[in-house]
């Protein structure tokens, strides 16, 4: 195999050959893409239009006084149409699906954000558009298959297997393999084989641009640290890109703890002992496995950092050295959660409460006038079951129980 893809010994495109076609053509067309400064232009352009760039970059005077510093500015991708990141993706993957000649797209989805963006795409291009759901995620995510299927969406339940994402991966990859002349496949993070790590990383970088020049504006110079939640990777290697030639900005990504790195519930690839090199999913970095490279179940209160995979880039600049992983417990979480919203009047989706969690553990040891820049990945309404249950709120189990009643009766 031809060694473009690879981020030292990770990443790659391990694939049936009867993808390679399809992703060869990918890799010409990004490039091209690449190369073409009226892509980018465009894409802002569209980006400035139908969801909310340049995202705002937000002091956080109360959280700043409440820990006696550092200064937090904190990266507004929660404002972002469809209330997270994941759009500047999938939209970015419209315009590539555009120039492709393509008019069709399929995904898959586990908490079903993903899916809700894809569909959200499709509809805004005039896409056809499949998502792929376990059995077990269209039970536990019902609002969001709903709005996928207002949206246009054709939503395929995958009984298969566990039932759960990646059953539906490989319903999704068997649904392209099928139909490649028409279809392309949305990734939803920057993982995968070669080059969607490359392409999904390429597109969240405009969080980093922004944020850089926006920090330099506000402050006058760059921020000691910069913090960011790791799923799948991709917000983090968005906003990190912004930064990583400055050797003396510290990138801190916060991984999901779970109930704790020695519970065995956490989705810790990097930090936990739990996580090693493997090649599953058409790509090598470190997964959840053990010792026979069989996948582990991940566990977080995020659903969406619930993944046994991370990008390869990631894996490579751990191994580097040049960004520093740490893992935050469930438990720091809904306390970072309950306190950016009493103190600033965010309330932060729980993927992204991971990298407030990380901050809020680690200010102590700054200098009340360093500066630390936070991407709040999404925002958190879409968590009020988990975030009300957590918190022992009794009142939304009478709530859900009457209107059950209300529409039996
Ligand atoms: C999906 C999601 C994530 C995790 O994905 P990454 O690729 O790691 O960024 C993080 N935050 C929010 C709000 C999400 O919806």
């Amino acid at each position: 195999m031809e060694r473009s893809g690879y981020y030292g010994q990770f990443g790659g495109a391990f694939i049936p050959e009867i993808l390679v076609a399809t992703l060869e053509q990918l890799q010409a067309v990004f490039g091209q893409i690449k190369k073409d400064p009226t892509f980018w232009k465009a894409y802002q352009s569209l980006m400035s239009t139908y969801s909310c760039r340049p995202t705002p970059l937000t002091y956080s005077e109360n959280l700043t006084r409440h820990f006696k510093g550092p200064h937090f500015y904190i990266k507004r991708e929660d404002l972002n149409h469809t209330g997270a990141h994941k759009l500047n993706n999938v939209m970015g993957q419209g315009l590539v699906v555009q120039r492709m000649g393509k008019t069709r797209v399929v995904a898959e989805t586990g908490a079903g954000q993903h899916g809700v963006a894809t569909a959200t795409m499709a509809a805004k291009f005039g896409f056809e558009c499949t998502i792929y759901m376990g059995e077990v995620d269209v039970v536990r995510q019902r609002p969001n298959v709903f709005w996928m299927e207002q949206l246009g969406a054709t939503v395929v339940t995958v009984k298969d297997g566990s039932r759960i994402l990646k059953d539906a991966i490989n319903e999704a990859l068997r649904d392209w393999a099928t139909n490649m002349d028409s279809t392309h496949y949305v990734l939803g993070t920057a993982c995968g084989p070669h080059p969607y790590p490359e392409m999904v990383s390429y597109f969240q970088s405009i969080i980093g641009s922004e944020a850089r020049d926006q920090i330099l504006g506000k402050v006058g110079r760059l921020p000691n640290r910069v913090y960011a939640c790791v799923g799948g990777g991709s917000n983090a290697l968005g906003i990190f890109q912004g930064f990583l030639g400055d050797s003396e900005v510290e990138l801190v990504g916060v991984e999901a703890g779970g109930e704790g790195l020695k519970s065995g519930k956490h989705a810790s690839r990097l930090v936990s002992q739990d996580g090693s090199i493997g090649v599953a999913q058409g790509y090598k970095t470190y997964f959840l496995q053990n010792d026979d490279g069989q996948m582990l179940e991940t566990h977080s209160v995020a659903a969406g950092l619930d993944y046994i995979g991370v990008s390869p880039i990631l894996s490579a600049y751990h191994e580097q050295g040049r960004i520093r992983f740490e893992a935050a417990t469930n438990d720091e979480v809904l306390e970072a959660t309950r306190l950016t919203m009493k103190k600033e009047g965010i309330i932060p989706a729980l993927e992204s409460a991971h990298a407030l969690a990380g901050v809020f553990r680690e200010s102590s040891q700054m200098s009340t006038d360093d500066v630390v820049l936070i991407n709040l990945s999404g925002r958190g309404d879409k968590d009020i079951f988990t975030i009300a249950d957590a918190l022992g709120d009794e009142s939304w189990k009478r709530f859900i129980v009457n209107r059950a009643e209300a529409y039996s009766a």
